[in-house]
């Protein structure tokens, strides 16, 4: 079984169900975004590695890329505590200009079970 690396993070992973499978969806507090990934069939509990891909400028998952560990908490119950950036707070996030609006978005954690 794969093992984080030390100082690598480990984000919760919600599984999202679709016609041709899952999708695990990472809540990402630097872009304030759900970010997308490719499910390979790693269980409920364990960890499983992924780049980050990020668009924020000052993110650090795109330094460190990261692990995901997959959920039983699907994705529907997640998206719906968590606030993600407008259109106009990603362009804000893209010139690296991180208001306090956007800084109490990247403060929110997704519930994981
Ligand atoms: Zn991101």
């Amino acid at each position: 079984m794969a093992r984080p690396s030390v100082g690598t993070p480990v984000l919760p992973g919600f599984l999202e169900p679709h016609a041709q499978g899952h999708s695990l969806r990472v809540w990402c507090r630097w872009c304030c975004a759900w970010h997308g990934h490719g499910y390979d069939g790693t269980p409920v509990g364990e960890t499983t590695h992924r780049g980050a891909h990020c668009y924020a400028p000052d993110s650090e998952y795109n330094d460190t890329d990261y692990w995901i560990r997959v959920t039983g908490t699907p994705f529907s119950t997640a998206r719906r505590a968590i606030r993600t950036a407008t259109a106009a707070q990603q362009r804000a996030i893209r010139s690296r200009r991180i208001s306090g609006a956007v800084q109490q978005l990247r403060d929110q954690a997704p519930p994981a079970a």
